[in-house]
């Protein structure tokens, strides 16, 4: 998929507030830090999300246009230690609420740095997913920071770990938003899935 548009459209925290269109929606969600800002970043072709120096920082589901015909959604990031019970607890309704609620989510990608081994966190909420028949993909992110058989280590572990719970490994994506790594992947296969709904 080529790129030729991308903007911000707004930002809210509540899912009732969201775009009131039919348009498919693909959101993105990770641990702070886990490189999000900047994999939206690598799609849209510039820079319309954050890198943010202060990881937990944003609260809020952010909706971009794209190419007029689809919207990326950028949840807020979970699993941040440093910030207060209460504000987990919000992230969590916020998270949960837009996860359940939202007819037009179409697929989410969960984002899970490659250099780590298989966190908790990703793994119930992966699951949450599965509970709630949510399609999704897991997309491995900062690749460039591995070596190849590190990374192909890296990602057999996951598969392993998941395979303790999934029946298969779900759809996934390496990238890497320093190198453009995945790019054409992810959007391909975005694009792929908006033909489909189009038919
Ligand atoms: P977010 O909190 O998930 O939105 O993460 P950011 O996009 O703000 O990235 C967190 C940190 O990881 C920043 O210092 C980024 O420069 C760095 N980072 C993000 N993606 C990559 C990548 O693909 N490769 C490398 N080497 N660093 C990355």
């Amino acid at each position: 998929m080529q790129i030729r548009s991308s903007r911000f459209l707004m930002s809210n925290q509540n899912v009732s507030q969201c775009p009131n269109t039919s348009i498919p929606e693909y959101a993105f969600i990770g641990r702070s830090n886990v490189g999000k800002s900047s994999l939206i970043n690598m799609l849209c072709q510039h820079n319309v999300a954050k890198v943010s120096g202060t990881p937990g920082k944003t609260q809020l589901i952010n909706h971009f246009l794209i190419n007029d015909e689809w919207h990326l959604v950028d949840l807020p990031g979970y699993g941040y230690a440093k910030v207060s019970k209460s504000v987990k607890e919000k992230f969590q309704s916020i998270i949960t609420d837009y996860v359940l609620g939202r007819e037009q989510l179409t697929s989410m990608f969960v984002l899970v740095d490659c250099r780590h081994e298989p966190q908790k966190i990703d793994m119930e909420f992966m699951s949450f997913l599965g509970e709630n028949e949510i399609p999704f993909s897991i997309i491995f992110t900062k690749a460039d920071k591995l070596r190849p058989s590190e990374l192909e280590h890296n990602i057999e572990v996951y598969k392993n770990k998941m395979l303790e719970e999934w029946e298969e490994m779900p759809n996934y994506f390496v990238t890497s938003s320093d190198k453009g790594i995945g790019k054409n992947d992810v959007l391909d296969y975005i694009e792929q899935i908006n033909n489909e709904l189009a038919k």
